[in-house]
């Protein structure tokens, strides 16, 4: 193992596992297995096991197939399906030896299984492997998607989660709005105080608009450059407005001293929202660029400022 990969590793802190069993008495028996080592969650239903889930996020979640109300394998193909936890690991724990059963366990996406009665050194044995494989890939999974100069997600992140948001809207009918940010005379900035300077701004003003989003499925991310973007599901013009508005505030709040801006003192920023129904009839491509036109809106009113539209 690296030793940058040790230190990733490291970072995550303590695993987190999640035990689902409609059995108190089971969940007792691998509970006392796991709990000095890991933080332990449990459920004792399906619908439960997904609440949890979405919630705490847990690297993996040991699961009894058979509950009453929705199965193991129905919990499984619902974790898979959601982005915000398709990367958990899971592990079927089953009563009964049969192939058939194992193999829909595979292909509904779980990564073992463990048979009942417990053994606690296999058990111990499948859950330290798991966890070790989750969290590895976890660590290459951020190489690739994180902006290695800010820490936010990157651009093929954003290309990746925006047509996931897409869907999800046009299935509930819900609104989106696309925002796309850019540091105002960043180009002077790099010119009066030097590139290391800028790109420390550039984490500082990262971390500043990040800091505004609440909501789990939102995603702010760098887009290049010195421009981010942001996806904000369920999300009106007014409440992209309203948004772009405290980004620009925090933005504004950090007083970075900048010479070379010919509007203010400090760095700014400049943001183009677009909000739409997600229909089959629109494009995803045709909002950002939306978004694009209203941030070269905001730049040409004088920057430091917002302008959005709803596309219909
Ligand atoms: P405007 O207000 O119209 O956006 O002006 P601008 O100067 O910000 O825009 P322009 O597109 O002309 O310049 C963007 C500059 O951003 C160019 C480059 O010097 C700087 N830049 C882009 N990426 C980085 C980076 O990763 N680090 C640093 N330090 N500077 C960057
Ligand atoms: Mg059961
Ligand atoms: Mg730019
Ligand atoms: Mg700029």
């Amino acid at each position: 193992m690296l030793d940058s990969e040790a230190a990733n590793l490291a970072s995550l802190g303590k695993g987190k596992i999640l035990l689902v069993d409609d059995q108190p008495l089971n969940i007792k028996i691998l509970h006392q297995l796991f709990h000095q080592e890991f933080e332990m969650y449990m459920a004792t239903s399906g619908e439960q096991a997904i609440e949890v889930c979405r919630k705490v996020k847990p690297d993996l979640v040991l699961l009894d197939i058979e509950m009453p109300g929705i199965t193991g394998f129905e919990v499984c193909e619902t974790l898979k399906a959601d982005p915000l936890t398709a990367t958990t690991a899971i592990i079927f724990v089953t009563a009964h030896f049969d192939e058939e059963q194992e193999a829909r366990g595979f292909q509904v996406g779980a990564v073992d299984f463990i048979h009942k009665p417990i053994n606690s050194i296999i058990t111990s044995a499948r859950v330290q492997n798991q966890f070790l494989l989750k969290r590895q890939s976890d660590v290459l999974r951020s190489f690739a998607l994180i902006d290695s100069l800010t820490g936010l997600p990157n651009r093929r992140q954003f290309e990746l989660s925006l047509p996931e948001s897409w869907r999800h809207c046009i299935r509930y009918n819900k609104p989106l709005t696309l925002m796309m940010l850019d540091v105002d005379f960043f180009k002077h900035y790099n010119d009066a105080y030097g590139h290391q300077k800028g790109d420390d701004c550039l984490r500082i003003v990262a971390k500043a608009i990040a800091s505004i989003t609440r909501r789990p499925y939102d995603v702010v991310a760098r887009y290049g450059g010195e421009e981010f973007i942001c996806i904000f599901p369920d999300t009106t013009l007014d409440g992209g407005l309203s948004i772009a508005k405290k980004m620009i505030s925090a933005v504004e709040a950090l007083a970075i001293e900048h010479k070379g801006s010919r509007i203010s003192s400090s760095v700014t920023i400049s943001a183009g929202v677009a909000s739409v129904c997600p229909s089959q009839n629109l494009t995803w491509q045709s909002v950002i660029e939306e978004a694009d036109k209203q941030l070269y809106q905001a730049k040409e009113n004088g920057r430091n400022r917002v302008c959005g539209v709803a596309v219909k």
